[in-house]
């Protein structure tokens, strides 16, 4: 069902709230586009810009993995700039409120963690672009390292360790789904009674598989997101509007 207003969406989304006792979360960009990130599809979005680099692409070349790392830090002041809104504040506070064990986000810009909720409740499907790992060993290395390396040569750095090439650490198309989130997301989504897509177009596949798999295992599904997604015929409640708006009254409650 579609909210027609904004009012009665949150009215309805508040009594949905008030009556789950496992609520989880499914979070897409346009949770973080209130805090200056641009999403992916929306017209002035990352992808009228740039087309994506896949992942065999970075492995293979050198020019990619460059111009991989340039657009990075071409986005870095925006991502160091970038504080939770309304809507990753919401969610902190459910959380605090004993409601969301963990969210399950396809976000790699760290706001979750940043709102207040620990790093080990926070489920990331694409990873993390604060930091970076080598493709090969699996070490941890800190953007500043990444930056002085490329400063100093002009290319991409490979790993102190294994002498492979360092990527940020996130999940490009064509690169493995991390084992351990696929997991832990399919848990949270078979064992809640409330599951809440917010700000995801819903057509980034594996991820996009959860909503419907909540669904099918019995919870109450409520998708928000400024435009209509093809999982709004599943869902109990449609709220198709701004996500600041919506979650703010559920704000330190
Ligand atoms: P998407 O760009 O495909 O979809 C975002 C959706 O949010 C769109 O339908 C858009 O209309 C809606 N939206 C944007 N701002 C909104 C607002 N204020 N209120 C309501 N709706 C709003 O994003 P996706 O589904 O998350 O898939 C894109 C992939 O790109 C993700 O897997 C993610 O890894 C990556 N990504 C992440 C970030 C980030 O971490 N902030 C940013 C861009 C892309």
């Amino acid at each position: 069902m579609i909210a027609t207003d904004l009012r009665s969406g949150v009215e309805q989304l508040g009594d949905m709230i008030a009556h789950a006792s496992v609520i989880v979360p499914f979070t897409g960009a346009g949770i973080s586009t209130e805090a200056g990130i641009p999403d992916f599809r929306s017209p002035n979005g990352l992808w009228s810009r740039n087309r994506p680099i896949p992942f065999d692409e970075f492995v293979a070349r050198q020019d990619a993995r460059d111009e991989a790392w340039r657009r990075r830090f071409a986005m870095e002041h925006t991502f160091a700039q970038a504080r939770p809104g309304r809507g990753h504040l919401a969610l902190a506070s459910l959380y605090k409120a004993g409601k969301i064990p963990a969210i399950v986000t396809q976000n790699i810009d760290n706001l979750h963690q940043a709102s207040g909720i620990a790093s080990d409740h926070v489920v990331e499907l694409h990873g993390n672009t604060t930091y970076a790992r080598c493709i090969g060993c699996g070490k941890r290395h800190e953007l500043a390292w990444v930056r002085e390396w490329f400063d100093r040569t002009g290319y991409a750095p490979h790993c102190t360790a294994c002498d492979e090439p360092v990527k940020t650490a996130t999940i490009s198309f064509g690169q493995a789904m991390p084992t351990d989130a696929m997991r832990r997301a399919t848990d949270l989504a078979q064992h809640c009674d409330l599951f809440i897509a917010i700000g995801s177009s819903l057509v980034v596949w594996p991820a996009a598989g959860f909503p419907m798999l909540a669904k099918e295992c019995g919870a109450k599904l409520v998708i928000i997101n400024n435009e209509p997604t093809e999982q709004d015929e599943i869902a109990d409640l449609v709220i198709r509007q701004d996500i600041g708006e919506t979650l703010g009254p559920f704000v330190g409650n």
